[in-house]
């Protein structure tokens, strides 16, 4: 049977070979513009579409699904020009006469496949990113938050013809179709497992990928960490979006001598933020839901077992299945052995284990898979750089959680199992960039053309002095 999508993805081929070869930096400026002009005139439809797919605030809404991409867009507008400059390079001394420089080159046919929990956010700002290095671009919203992929749905419409970008909307079998065509670049935005499989996918073709992934993120509390600040931080980061965001602490590790401490500063600081009473928390407004039924399922189902295997529940497991609703819970003494511990928990739930020294907090963060953020709570300039040094991630924040991701001129991205590639800013142009490395000689006599065949002693000195001091 032939591919549905393969007639889209063909038009969108000879439109970039035709037409978005031709543009200039002028007109994907003028487009990047037209984007910002909707999302403003627009915001609140993305408002209201996300309050309906799973509550979220519209105050989360503006900070962490519009702001980020207007900041994009605004990166792009100021910098686009530099980012697609071409770059001169130095020339060797065996290479005299000639010149080098790289340019950055539009990969072509993009797919971007999006995750449900920042759904706006993470299908437009890759698209941003395309557009700025010349792209056409195919977008799958996630099947999970309806309203808001109707809203990309309509503004690419609005904004576009299907044959310089378009959405494709459905789940799994969608994606499985969409994967099994030609790309340039797949850009992925997801779980690890699904991540493997459009690694797989994309290797039939030889299609790069960028593959932003999530994980475990672990935070160390030292003995040296300020607790009052530390627990402030700790429950903020770990509420936006109710705990699902790819950054979310994941699992904090923190110092013997000091747990009681942060337990007591840590239910200071819930109550301080989101209320007292069962009631009080359940009505503010600031708690995102759980997206779904299945995930309310799996959230439910991680802390029942941790509590059979000896967790203590220090703060929350209240819930409320008729609008998957999930108090934000803190569980004392998990082990490496439990689920809570190996799987990312992508909910309100933040788990403690004390460790007694450092060496031991390092090894059980490095007995898993390099985690997409580590975080560190300490004053102590020697331990958060042994920290550093002795682990591997793809961000880190020191005495902050999550906002590495909105800090818009660091790259973004993981490390192997937390994915592959940058995005942001200029990271995200280069990922839908081809660095195109041109060499230009001169005519005539070059320096190269000394030591062609036939050889002699003449053009053998040549190569020793070439080859000297290597
Ligand atoms: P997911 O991997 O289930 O789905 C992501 C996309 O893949 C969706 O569009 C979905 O339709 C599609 N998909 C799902 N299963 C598929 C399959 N079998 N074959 C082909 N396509 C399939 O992820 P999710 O549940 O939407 O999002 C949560 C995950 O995303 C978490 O692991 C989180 O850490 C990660 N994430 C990472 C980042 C980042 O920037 N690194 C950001 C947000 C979320």
């Amino acid at each position: 049977m032939a591919n549905p999508f393969q007639e889209i993805r063909n038009k969108q081929q000879f439109y970039f070979e035709n037409t978005l070869r031709k543009t200039s930096i002028f007109e994907r400026k003028q487009k990047l513009k037209q984007v910002k002009k909707w999302i403003k005139a627009n915001e609140s439809l993305i408002i209201k579409a996300l309050y309906d797919d799973f509550k979220k605030s519209p105050e989360e809404v503006r900070i962490a699904e519009i702001k980020p991409v207007i900041s994009e867009i605004n990166d792009a507008l100021k910098n686009l020009r530099d980012w697609a400059a071409p770059e001169r390079v130095k020339t060797p001394f065996y290479l005299l006469g000639s010149t080098s420089h790289i340019i950055s080159q539009p990969k072509g046919l993009n797919l971007i496949i999006a995750p449900w929990n920042f759904p706006f956010n993470l299908t437009i700002a890759p698209m941003v990113s395309a557009i700025a290095a010349g792209n056409c671009a195919v977008l799958k919203p996630s099947e999970l938050t309806t309203n808001c992929e109707q809203v990309i749905v309509r503004m690419i419409a609005e904004l576009f013809p299907p044959e310089e970008i378009t959405v494709i909307t459905g789940g799994v079998e969608e994606t499985t179709q969409l994967l099994e065509l030609k790309w340039d670049h797949i850009f992925f935005t997801g779980s690890p497992p699904v991540g493997k499989t459009v690694m797989k996918a994309a290797s039939n073709h030889l299609t790069p990928v960028t593959l932003e992934l999530g994980g475990k993120n672990p935070i160390i509390v030292d003995k040296t960490a300020n607790l009052k600040d530390t627990a402030q931080k700790l429950i903020w980061g770990k509420l936006i979006n109710n705990g699902q965001s790819c950054v979310s602490p994941n699992y904090v590790l923190v110092h013997t001598k000091i747990k009681a401490k942060l337990i007591v500063e840590l239910e200071k600081a819930f109550t301080n933020m989101y209320g007292e009473t069962k009631e009080e928390i359940e009505s503010n407004n600031a708690l995102t839901r759980v997206v779904n039924k299945r995930h309310f399922k799996r959230i439910t189902a991680l802390i029942d077992n941790s509590i059979k295997q000896g967790a203590n529940v220090i703060i929350g497991n209240d819930t409320n299945s008729e609008n998957n609703y999930i108090s934000p819970t803190i569980l004392d003494n998990i082990t490496t052995n439990s689920a809570i511990f190996k799987d990312e928990i992508f909910g309100p739930v933040l788990p403690l284990m004390e460790f007694q020294s450092i060496d031991e907090a390092l090894s059980i963060i490095n007995k898993e898979e390099a985690p997409l953020a580590l975080y560190i709570f300490s004053s102590s300039k020697k331990n958060t750089k042994n920290i550093i040094k002795n682990t591997s991630a793809g961000t880190t924040a020191i005495n902050e959680t999550t906002i590495q991701f909105i800090q818009g001129n660091l790259p973004f991205g993981g490390n192997g199992h937390s994915g592959i590639g940058r995005s942001h800013g200029k990271y995200g142009f280069n990922a839908f960039s081809n660095e195109r490395a041109i060499l230009k000689q001169r005519r005539g006599f070059t320096t190269i053309k000394l030591i062609y065949p036939p050889t002699n002693k003449f053009k053998r000195f040549i190569v020793r002095f070439m080859t000297w001091r290597m």
